[in-house]
């Protein structure tokens, strides 16, 4: 357990993307029930209700949730980045921690929003290519490395996702923090170098077929982005910050229940789901301000790795993401449900 001061805030920002409708939910004719109303409203509606019943058809066929941002499938990567994440890179030059998390069950998007595509990239290549950017704005001034980690959590076992085979990794906690030890990190200085080394990193996630979808990433893939930064000037003391940028493409979130499988995949969701129970339940107890909190991080790999991150004064984002069709009200809505409740503060 870690006891945090009343002065630990952690300023959570909650956002939802709903993405289009696939061909295939089209092919299958879905309707749509998941529908962005502005900027930070979407309603539900539950499909298996009584379509008949008029007088009723607003008042409980249509759930309302509220959030600080939403998307639907027209928003862009580029907006989704400016609006999520952008406005972290200064933080993280500055020496401070920050986080976003991609929320959802499979096939949803999470790894359209955070690694996305050659042609589109999400907003882990976006992020570093900002933070480049910015490099070479103040460079005259300051001296910065920027190193990368990539890593995957799965069955609670961490392997480093740039360095295939080298076997698991353990965690350790000294007066530097939390550190996952062995775990081999990278400077890269162009966006297509990131690019090159990150979807590299994806093709080794243990992504197993089950039955709820062909592919389903039952691992955390965690991008951990380091800048340290020091003035350029000779004769003032040297200060150095470090500052650190999780971008987490989490696991899908739906039940294991769900997934039909017996034996070996059921403990993977049990696992999937204590880590993502464990980071709900830190993320809620961070975000009440009220009275003496406890913040069990133990639960969890996940947790234990972002302890740093999530306690102290920092800045975490989630993304939680949704289908909008029909045949996925179950898993939206606990989805919605889920991200309503890390967002009651
Ligand atoms: P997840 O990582 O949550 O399992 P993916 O990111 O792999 O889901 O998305 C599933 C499919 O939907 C992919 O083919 C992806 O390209 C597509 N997709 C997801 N989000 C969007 C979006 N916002 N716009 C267009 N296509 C999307
Ligand atoms: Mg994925």
């Amino acid at each position: 357990f870690c006891l945090l001061t009343r002065f630990d805030t952690l300023l959570l920002q909650v956002a939802l993307r709903v993405r289009p409708l696939s061909e295939e939910e089209i092919i299958q004719k879905a309707t749509p029930i998941a529908h962005r109303v502005d900027d930070q409203m979407v309603v539900l509606l539950d499909p298996l209700e009584d379509r008949d019943d008029i007088l009723r058809v607003n008042r409980s066929r249509e759930k309302q949730f509220v959030f600080d941002l939403t998307f639907d499938g027209s928003a862009s990567q580029q907006e989704t980045y400016a609006k999520t994440c952008s406005f972290l890179i200064p933080s993280v030059i500055n020496g401070y921690n920050a986080t976003v998390f991609a929320y959802g069950a499979t096939g949803t998007g999470k790894t359209h929003t955070m690694l996305g595509t050659d042609d589109d990239p999400g907003i882990m290549v976006r992020a570093l290519n900002d933070l480049f950017l910015e490099m070479e704005r103040t460079q005259d001034k300051l001296i910065y490395k920027v190193t990368m980690s990539y890593l995957e959590i799965y069955n609670e076992m961490i392997r480093d996702l740039l360095q295939p085979g080298s076997g698991y990794l353990e965690l350790r906690e000294d007066s530097k923090g939390v550190q996952v030890s062995g775990l081999s990190s990278v400077s890269a200085s162009s966006t297509r170098e990131v690019m090159d080394i990150l979807f590299q990193g994806n093709k080794q996630r243990t992504q197993e077929p089950t039955a709820a979808n062909k592919t389903s990433s039952r691992s955390h893939a965690v991008l951990q982005i380091t800048v340290r930064q020091r003035s350029r000037v000779s004769n003032t003391v040297q200060e150095v910050k470090i500052g650190r940028l999780f971008l987490i493409d989490l696991a899908g979130s739906e039940r294991a229940a769900n997934t039909l499988n017996r034996g070996k995949r059921m403990v993977e969701g049990a696992h999937i789901n204590r880590s993502l129970l464990a980071l709900g339940n830190c993320i809620n107890a961070l975000s009440d301000k009220t009275g003496t909190r406890y913040i069990n991080y133990r639960d969890s790999k996940l947790t234990r790795l972002l302890k740093d991150a999530l306690g102290g004064n920092c800045k975490t984002v989630m993304i939680a993401h949704i289908s909008p069709a029909s045949f996925h009200f179950e898993e939206s809505r606990n989805t919605l449900v889920y991200a309503d409740r890390a967002k009651n503060i």
